[in-house]
């Protein structure tokens, strides 16, 4: 069979310090480093983004951190202006999947009922709870957006998205796959 390479765009975005540049990192190197330099000028809470950050994406990574309930609030905004900027060729928004990271530390200040009901509520392809830290649903959450992004790219119908919980139970994934890029 003919195997291709396909790249794709894939946002980051969240409130300063939830861990994306964490995120880039353990994906790209396999790394995780406590002592990342906070970007001088970074934005701790939302602000809007001009159109070009957002052109040409064909995914979107919306992160908070569990211990910090004001970057949970700020997700709506986040989505909100991602959805208002840029949208797939056929006029749906872009998938977007919600990462409720740090999920190693306690206490959580948001309830896992509540991120669901956002998740839902908000056209999230669904949401996973993550730890850049200990490696925890890092490639699966990538996997699940690629195999989203994929269908996109390939034309085919999207399938029903109910915004809710990922399970990610399956064993049958191994243990290293990437989905690109
Ligand atoms: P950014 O501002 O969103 O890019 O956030 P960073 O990637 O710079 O991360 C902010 C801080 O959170 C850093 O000290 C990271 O080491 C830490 N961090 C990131 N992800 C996790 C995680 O899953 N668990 C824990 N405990 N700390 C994390
Ligand atoms: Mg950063």
């Amino acid at each position: 069979m003919e195997s291709r390479d396909y790249l794709f765009k894939v946002l980051v975005i969240g409130n300063g310090h939830v861990g994306k540049t964490s995120l880039v990192d353990r994906y790209v190197n396999d790394k995780f480093n406590k002592h990342y330099k906070i970007t001088v000028g970074g934005q701790e809470r939302f602000t809007s983004m001009t159109r070009i950050y957002y052109k040409e994406a064909s995914g979107c990574i919306i992160m908070f951190d569990v211990t910090d309930s004001s970057s949970f609030r700020s997700c709506s905004s986040w989505k909100e202006d991602l959805d208002s900027k840029v949208t797939l060729a056929g006029g749906s928004p872009l998938p977007c999947i919600l990462l409720a990271n740090k999920c190693d530390l306690s206490p959580w200040e948001v309830s896992h009922a509540s991120i669901e009901q956002f998740s839902k509520a908000n056209g999230f392809i669904g949401w996973m709870e993550t730890s850049v830290k200990d490696n925890k649903n890092i490639n699966e959450a990538i996997s699940f957006l690629v195999e989203k992004m994929m269908v996109n790219r390939q034309d085919v119908p999207r399938p029903e998205q109910d915004g809710g919980r990922i399970q990610v139970d399956c064993p049958a994934k191994e243990a290293n796959q990437k989905g690109c890029c």
